[in-house]
C-alpha cells in the first residue's frame, strides 16, 4: 500500500533515549540516570507553580515578558534579547532551525550531548563530528571541522556525558577563530555548578559578539525538568529569527511562575552547588580507588561522573548489576560510550549506596 514517505533526514535521525526510572521488571529504583537535582525544587518554586493553577483556562503570557526580565535582571542582561523554550532543547533546535538547512555542515563534539546531532539532521543539515581529547572539547579539532559549509558550532561546557570543561581561555580561543558567519552556541546546561571564578565568560561572549548564542536551562540545578523551561541569550537578529519559528506558546504559565520565583531561590541553589560539590568529589575519590580494577572517573565540573570501565569488569555488567541493587544509571553504548556509565549526583544516601554497590560488583560479590 503506498503512504506518505518521511524525509529521509528525518528517518536518519536515532531516536533520543531518556534516562530510565524503573528497571525491566517494573520496580522503582534510585534514579541517577537524568541528572536531575536530588534535592528538589526550591519550595518558593513549588508555591508558585501551585498559584498558577488558578488559572489553566488561560493562555501563557507568548512573549513571557516577566520570566525574560527576571532573567535579564538576574545576570545583568538587555530582555529583548533573551529566546526561551520548551527546555533547552528546544532553544537548541531553534538556533540549528534558523542557521542550517539542507547542505550545511554543524559540528559539534564526539560524546556531545545527543540532541545537537537530532537537531542537525531534523533541519536536513548534516552533523560532523569533531574527536575529543580524552574525552574533553578539542577546540583545534573543532577548528579543524571547519568548512565553508559551517552554519553551527555545538559546544556544551560543562560537556554531558563527561562532564568535562573547556575553560574560559579555550572558549576565547574557538570564538576567535571561527569565521564570524558561523554561529557557536554555548550550552551552558550545568553553569550554575560552576564556582563563579571559573566562568567560562560566555555569556559575556553572547553580550558583544554576533554570533554567540548562550543556552541556559530550569532543568538541572533549579529543579524543574518537568515544566521544560530553558533560555538562550544572543544577538539581537538571531533572537529574531528564533521567535519566527517557535511554536506560539512554548513555555507554559506555571513554567514561567516557577521559574521567576526560582531565579529568586539563591539558599536552594547555593546548597545545590555545595552538595554536588561535596559528593561528586568523594564519588570521583572512592571511584578512583578503584583504579586497579581497571576504574577511572572522567574529572567532572558538572553534577554527575562519568566513570569509564578498563578492566576485567565491562560497564555493561556493572550496570545491570547496579540495576538489581536498586540504582538506574546511564549505559550510553548509542552515544559510542559502551565503556561507560554516567551517574547523576544523587542525595548522600544514593551516593553512598550506588558506590557501595559498584565495589560490591568490581569485587565479584
Ligand atoms: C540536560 C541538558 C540540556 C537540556 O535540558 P532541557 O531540560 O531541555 O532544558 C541541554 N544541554 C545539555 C548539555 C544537557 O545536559
Amino acid at each position: 500500500m503506498t503512504a506518505p514517505i518521511p524525509k529521509p533526514w528525518v528517518m536518519a535521525i536515532a531516536p533520543y533515549v531518556p534516562g530510565r526510572s524503573k528497571t525491566d521488571d517494573g520496580r522503582k529504583v534510585a534514579k541517577l540516570s537524568s541528572n536531575e537535582n536530588p534535592l528538589g525544587t526550591a519550595p518558593e518554586a513549588r508555591a508558585a507553580f501551585a498559584e498558577a493553577s488558578q488559572t489553566l483556562e488561560r493562555y501563557p503570557d507568548a512573549g513571557a515578558s516577566e520570566l525574560r526580565e527576571a532573567i535579564a535582571v538576574k545576570h545583568g542582561l538587555d530582555p529583548a534579547r533573551v529566546i526561551y523554550g520548551t527546555g533547552s532543547d528546544e532553544v537548541l533546535h531553534l538556533v540549528a532551525g534558523a542557521y542550517a538547512g539542507p547542505g550545511d555542515e554543524i559540528i559539534f563534539v564526539r560524546y556531545g550531548f545527543a540532541v545537537y546531532e537530532i537537531a542537525a539532521r531534523r533541519v536536513g543539515a548534516t552533523p560532523v563530528v569533531a574527536p575529543d581529547r580524552d574525552y574533553a572539547t578539542d577546540v583545534d579539532a573543532i577548528l579543524a571541522c571547519v568548512t565553508p559549509a559551517t552554519r553551527v558550532v555545538f559546544v556544551a561546557n560543562p560537556n554531558n556525558p563527561t562532564g568535562t570543561f573547556a575553560a574560559r581561555e579555550e572558549i576565547a580561543r574557538l570564538h576567535a577563530a571561527l569565521p564570524r558567519e558561523v554561529m557557536l552556541v554555548i550550552d551552558q546546561a550545568y553553569a550554575e555548578y560552576i564556582r563563579a571564578e571559573e566562568d567560562d565568560h560566555a555569556l559575556e561572549l553572547a553580550r558583544t559578539e554576533s554570533n554567540v548564542i548562550v543556552t541556559r536551562t530550569f532543568s538541572k540545578i533549579y529543579g524543574l525538568a518537568a515544566e521544560r523551561i530553558g533560555w538562550g541569550y544572543g544577538p539581537a537578529a538571531a533572537v529574531e529569527a528564533m521567535h519566527r519559528i517557535r511554536a506560539p506558546f512554548n513555555v507554559t504559565t506555571a513554567g514561567q511562575q516557577a521559574a521567576i520565583a526560582a531565579l529568586a531561590a539563591d539558599d536552594f541553589v547555593d546548597n545545590s552547588r555545595d552538595h554536588n560539590a561535596t559528593w561528586r568529589a568523594w564519588l570521583t575519590q572512592e571511584v578512583e580507588k578503584l583504579g586497579n580494577a581497571g576504574l577511572r572517573a572522567v574529572p567532572s565540573k558538572a553534577n554527575f561522573v562519568l566513570v569509564l570501565f578498563e578492566g576485567p569488569v565491562s560497564a555493561e555488567t556493572a550496570y545491570k548489576a547496579l540495576m538489581e541493587a536498586g540504582y538506574i544509571v546511564r549505559w550510553l553504548p548509542g552515544q559510542g560510550l559502551p565503556h561507560g556509565l554516567r551517574i547523576s549526583i544523587g542525595t548522600a544516601e544514593e551516593t553512598q549506596g550506588v558506590m557501595a554497590a559498584l565495589r560490591r560488583i568490581v569485587a565479584g560479590e
